[in-house]
């Protein structure tokens, strides 16, 4: 293994492109506006990854438990999409009208998660969330939708987290629920009207950035679908971060709740910009009458990195793989923390984990812990869940406890 808190070197490329990004970038980054919530330390240019490793600008290397927020499922330059893309590409990528792998990859959606009928393809989890409810207003005829307060659906005006550039009308026709509250819901459609709901929208479990996650009370998922179901509206499912890491199918099918719209993103590809929106066929009408469309959406080299994906997927047993490597973190990390004396909380799944610290209201303990990860060569994030995949080996877990222990030792110095 390789010395990397010995390897540190200055930050100087990543610092120069920040600079030169300033000059020419609103705001200096783009991307992921979490990148602004990261410890300053934080290298934020990438030179290159692959399997679990990543290798910032400046040559330093690290571990990555963020999957680039999801996308990597596999691993970097997974060997099969590689190959699948690589191949797609040579014949074609842009093209007139869609390769033959969109086809195969509807069949291939339909046949792996149970409520799909069908399936449509976009390039962000923003589109498929969007696209969802416009199918369910246009089923319906109607407009209003259920959100859980706080969750993030996308950075459409109708869902994004501010409201810098967003007219209050866009907002106007979506009403709030807490998660795993169903009077909540109640309350919600009450103020909605029954008569106009189109959507109930949620996630596969409460994971708000910033916040503890927490698992989906099924009781709650239950009442969510008869809801629906009274009222005539779509459940739509948010897979978009958590999706194929809970389940090889939907992430409600273990309960037996099924939704009528599901959008996917993120992880569909390994990496590869793709999204996908499936549904029953009840909705397989309405969802050919909505006008949407996109330069690039029939981009093949995603969709055949994705049939790829989902095949190697399924061959690698891959939700069992990043369930054990994740329960082996969990439990690992609840050792080191009693070693050291730091209470933490661990919560959500152990795919997509998400670590706090008790009456850390300005997450300074966070940002410490964080920061310490990275000077030993581990990428986490201090207010956002983390990402297994299915390339974490135990050397990988083992590198993450070994660092964790400095990490909370940082912790220590924040009392
Ligand atoms: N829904 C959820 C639950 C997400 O986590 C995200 C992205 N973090 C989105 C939607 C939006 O996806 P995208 O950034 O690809 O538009």
């Amino acid at each position: 293994m390789t010395d990397i808190a010995g390897q540190q070197k200055l930050r100087a490329l990543d610092l120069d492109l920040r600079r030169r990004a300033a000059a020419v970038i609103p705001g200096g980054m783009y991307g992921h506006m979490s990148v602004t919530r990261l410890p300053p330390a934080y290298p934020q240019f990438y030179e290159r990854s692959e399997g679990t490793t990543v290798w910032d600008v400046d040559g330093n290397e690290y571990v990555d438990f963020m999957c680039s927020f999801g996308p990597m499922i596999l691993g970097y330059k997974h060997r099969r999409v590689e190959a699948a893309a690589a191949g797609q590409a040579a014949k074609g990528d842009t093209q007139p009208g869609p390769a033959p792998c969109m086809v195969e990859l509807a069949e291939l959606l339909v046949g792996r998660v149970a409520h799909a009928d069908w399936a449509i393809f976009a390039k962000n989890g923003t589109d498929a969330t969007t696209i969802s409810l416009m199918i369910a207003r246009a089923k319906t005829g109607r407009s209003k939708v259920l959100a859980a307060a706080g969750a993030y659906h996308g950075a459409a005006p109708w869902s994004t987290l501010r409201m810098d550039g967003v007219a209050p009308d866009e907002r106007a026709s979506l009403h709030y629920y807490e998660y795993n509250d169903a009077a909540s819901v109640e309350r919600a459609i009450e103020e909605a009207g029954a008569g106009e709901v189109a959507a109930i929208i949620t996630s596969p479990f409460k994971h708000h950035a910033g916040f503890d996650e927490e698992e989906v009370d099924p009781a709650f998922a239950r009442r969510l679908r008869a809801l629906c179901d009274e009222l005539g509206a779509a459940l739509v499912m948010d897979e978009v971060r958590a999706g194929f890491r809970l389940n090889h199918g939907g992430s409600w099918e273990h309960l037996g709740v099924a939704p009528d719209l599901s959008a996917w993103s993120k992880a569909i590809a390994n990496g590869y910009p793709l999204a996908a929106i499936l549904g029953s066929g009840p909705y397989a009408d309405a969802a050919s009458r909505i006008f949407v469309t996109g330069s690039f959406w029939f981009q093949a080299v995603p969709m055949a990195a994705a049939v790829a994906t989902l095949n190697a997927l399924a061959d690698e047993d891959a939700v069992a793989v990043m369930e054990r490597a994740g329960s082996r973190l969990r439990e690992g990390f609840e050792q080191v923390a009693r070693e050291v004396g730091v209470p933490i909380r661990q919560t959500g799944p152990v795919q997509l984990p998400n670590l706090s610290f008790p009456g850390d209201t300005d997450f300074a303990k966070a940002s410490a812990f964080s920061a310490a990860m990275l000077d030993r060569g581990v990428i986490v994030h201090p207010r956002h869940n983390w990402f297994l995949c299915a390339a974490h080996t135990d050397g990988d877990v083992d590198r993450f406890l070994e660092a964790a222990e400095d990490g909370l030792r940082a912790v220590l110095q924040c009392d």
